[in-house]
């Protein structure tokens, strides 16, 4: 199987979903970017600010670079200029830099909100008090340069398909929930990114609209942090 191969056989399965693939690329070459764009993808996902930079400089500027990692606030300035959407926005510090380096780039930055729905505590993101004191606080009317337009969740690391399911379809289930009670004019949840090479298939079943598939397109990684 080739990367061309892997990435056909995951747009099939998608096909009727109307989500969108998110090829991870983390760990691996440009070479091998480049062997997935020739095939036609143009999502990209990186967890490291500076390798997804470099990689940026050194592929096609029609790739759209997804930042799924883990997000530090003095990192932010190096990937304003050209992110496309930021997946792990965990905190409203974090979020409020954001805005500050879009501002500063004359941009506004699409982000998802991410939501800690897994029983691991080493996972990141918002619960759901916190995003309720976060969304009913009015704090994101100060945040003019960016645009919440989702979530974001990773589930639990296990054989267990049923707790799996569980939590993707609760993240939904808020998604939905926040989506109707919450207006600002920079806010419109339009997108879940949910659901990795393990588990796509059944987050696609409880209504992803982004899946961020590593493994299953270029191959296990030698690393992963
Ligand atoms: C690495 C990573 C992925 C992709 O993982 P695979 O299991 O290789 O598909 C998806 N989401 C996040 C946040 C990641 O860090």
């Amino acid at each position: 199987m080739n990367i061309g191969d892997n990435i056909a056989e995951i747009e099939s399965e998608i096909k009727p979903y109307a989500a969108k693939l998110i090829a991870v690329s983390k760990t691996k070459p440009a070479a091998n970017i480049q062997e997935a764009y020739d095939y036609g993808q143009r999502h990209f996902g990186e967890n490291k600010v500076q390798e997804m930079a470099e990689k940026y400089e050194a592929l096609p500027k029609d790739i759209h670079w997804h930042m799924i990692g883990h997000l530090q606030r003095n990192k932010v300035k190096y990937m304003a200029p050209f992110v496309h959407l930021i997946h792990g926005v965990d905190s409203v510090k974090l979020l409020q830099e954001i805005d500050k380096e879009a501002g500063k780039c004359g941009r506004t930055i699409d982000c998802l909100l991410q939501v800690h729905i897994a029983e691991e505590s080493s996972k990141f993101g918002f619960d759901e008090a916190e995003l309720d004191a976060f969304l009913s606080s009015h704090q994101l009317e100060h945040f003019p340069n960016v645009r919440i337009i989702g979530l974001m969740g990773m589930a639990t690391f296990t054989e267990n398909l049923h707790q799996i399911r569980e939590e993707f379809t609760g993240l939904k289930k808020l998604f939905d929930n926040l989506a109707s009670r919450y207006t600002y004019s920079n806010f419109h949840l339009t997108e879940l990114s949910m659901g990795m090479s393990g588990d796509y298939k059944i987050a696609l079943e409880c209504g992803s609209t982004m899946i961020r598939v590593g493994s299953s397109i270029f191959g296990i990684r030698n690393y992963d942090k």
